[in-house]
């Protein structure tokens, strides 16, 4: 089937040929082909993104809203996208036409494109009746009622619940144990805790290490796990499970169930997501791609997805002769647990087979040849962001220097000894220290450099300690001139 050509009608761009490129989305994926794609082929390719967001936002630092340890992080898509002359288009994905290299919007707008490149993220939906669902955006406000619940000893009990097919358990995690430090620091009465996981183990995907590291931080903090566990629906103060049993729990905080965006004019699985191979090329579709959340691989994690989007691009810049090789995706797993206490860092080579959908997470498949599977109270990789991207990760992490030139990833050696006292000590200094500095970068007015000694101490710590969190809002404010904060005056 040959595909004719559209003359693209994009915005400013009218060259036509595939060297116009228009990525569709604005999370992780989009904008760390964007980058990738930018940093491999220069300014030659006419790079439009079609977004319906104003914002970047970071989901992944979601978790530790509620319990005043952090902001989700946010970046105005105007900020990124000026900064490297990309054309912004504000609506949304409606239908791929193919054989036409058209896009029609939500708006009913009609956009060419010489190469397109998907990355729309899941559809999220409640995973079962009864579930407060967390995720990463706009339940802030119901997780802080469960706290302020529990604290007020007006509740008991509190399972946090990791559904069938979830194949990112690593945030409910972080959740149960960042109640648990709030709970310890706010003097609450006793609150049963308890993870409702259908892992053989907890973080398996990770391989034994991370399990290891993981069942011992929970049993440091009382926390139950019941693994092998599916739920049914919560109702009443009782979580019923599959198979007949259930459990005594006031509240039920678990994530979504995830569906592919089911693109019109895109051939699809039974779940929505889009079939690639492994340049991310969509399977049957002449120069169409897709990366992140929204293809058929079955992890679903901001590392990954950022992964597939620099391979993405990397094809992408091959097909306008802009390089002369592209490397396929090769998945790395990369996560970075927040605990309350220090956090904790895992590696894992995650094979590239989808697992069956009855199977929550399919440890086995972790492919042995590579650098055995780790985990680490230090970070496994440089910058040590959440969202481990090449491009995207370095982007945000070096955000607040000047000229703001992305670093790279670097995978770090693996520690041959646990990380001793005196070792942690030290790393104890030099937080105390870039704090230190932060003040005193802010006490003379230099707000740029008090950001990047906070960036510093974030990534020693994992996380900021709350009056950190308050000043980084603060300082931000006075960097970009704007009035207020929601913790002024608190
Ligand atoms: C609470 C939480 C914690 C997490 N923690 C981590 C972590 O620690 N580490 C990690 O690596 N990952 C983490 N993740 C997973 C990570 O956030 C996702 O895997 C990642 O965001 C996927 O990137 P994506 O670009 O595929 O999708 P998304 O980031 O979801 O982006 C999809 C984009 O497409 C846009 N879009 C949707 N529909 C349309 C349309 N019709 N037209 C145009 N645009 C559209 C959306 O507005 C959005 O901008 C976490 C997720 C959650 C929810």
């Amino acid at each position: 089937m040959s595909a004719s050509r559209a003359e693209p009608t994009l915005g400013c761009v009218t060259a036509p040929g595939p060297e116009n490129v228009l990525i569709v989305g604005g999370g992780v994926a989009a904008l760390e082909a964007m980058l990738a794609l930018r940093a491999r082929a220069g300014e030659a390719p006419h790079i439009t993104l079609l977004a319906p967001d104003r914002e970047f936002v970071l989901r992944a630092s979601a978790v530790l809203e509620p319990f005043a340890r952090g902001t989700t992080r946010r970046v105005p898509l105007t900020e990124i996208t000026a900064h490297h002359g990309v054309h912004l288009v504000s609506d949304a994905l409606a239908e791929v036409r193919p054989d036409e290299h058209v896009v029609v919007t939500r708006s009913g707008t009609e956009h060419a494109y010489g190469t397109l490149l998907i990355a729309l993220g899941t559809v999220p939906e409640d995973p079962f009746p009864g579930a407060i669902t967390f995720a990463g955006f706009g339940q802030r406000e119901a997780i802080e009622e469960v706290l302020a619940e529990a604290v007020a000893g007006k509740i008991q009990s509190i399972a946090f619940v990791i559904p069938p097919g979830t194949s990112w358990p690593l945030p409910l995690y972080e959740l149960a144990m960042l109640t648990e430090a709030h709970l310890r620091e706010h003097g609450a009465p006793p609150v049963r805790l308890v993870v409702v996981t259908p892992e053989e183990r907890p973080l398996a995907i990770f391989g034994e290490a991370a399990s290891e590291d993981l069942e011992a931080r929970l049993e440091d903090c009382a926390i139950e796990l019941h693994t092998l566990t599916r739920p049914r629906d919560h109702a009443d103060g009782v979580l019923h499970l599959a198979g007949g049993s259930s459990l005594h729990a006031d509240r039920a905080i678990a994530f979504p169930r995830l569906h592919g965006p089911r693109i019109a004019g895109l051939p699809h699985d039974d779940d929505g997501y889009i079939r690639v191979d492994d340049h991310q090329r969509v399977v049957g579709v002449p120069d169409v791609y897709a990366a992140g959340d929204c293809t058929a691989f079955p992890l679903k994690q901001g590392g990954i997805a950022s992964q597939q989007a620099d391979a993405a691009a990397a094809s992408i810049a091959l097909a306008l002769g802009a390089s002369s090789e592209a490397a396929p995706f090769e998945p790395v797993l990369r996560g970075l647990l927040l605990t309350g206490d220090e956090p904790s860092y895992f590696r894992a080579y995650p094979g590239t087979e989808r697992p069956p959908s009855t199977v929550a997470i399919n440890a086995p498949s972790l492919r042995q040849e590579h650098a055995p599977n780790v985990a680490a109270h230090r970070p496994l990789w440089w910058p040590p962001s959440k969202v481990a991207g090449h491009y995207l990760g370095a982007f945000l992490a070096h955000e607040h220097e000047p000229g703001g030139e992305p670093g790279h990833l670097e995978d770090r050696e693996v520690p041959d000894q646990p990380e001793g006292a005196a070792a942690r000590e030290e790393r104890r200094a030099a937080l105390d220290l870039a704090l230190l500095m932060a003040e005193g970068e802010a006490g003379v007015g230099d707000y740029r450099a008090a950001l990047r000694a906070l960036d510093a101490a974030e990534a020693l710590a994992g996380a900021l300690p709350e009056e950190y969190v308050q000043k980084r809002e603060l300082w931000d404010n006075e960097l970009h001139g704007r009035p207020g904060s929601r913790y002024a005056g608190g």
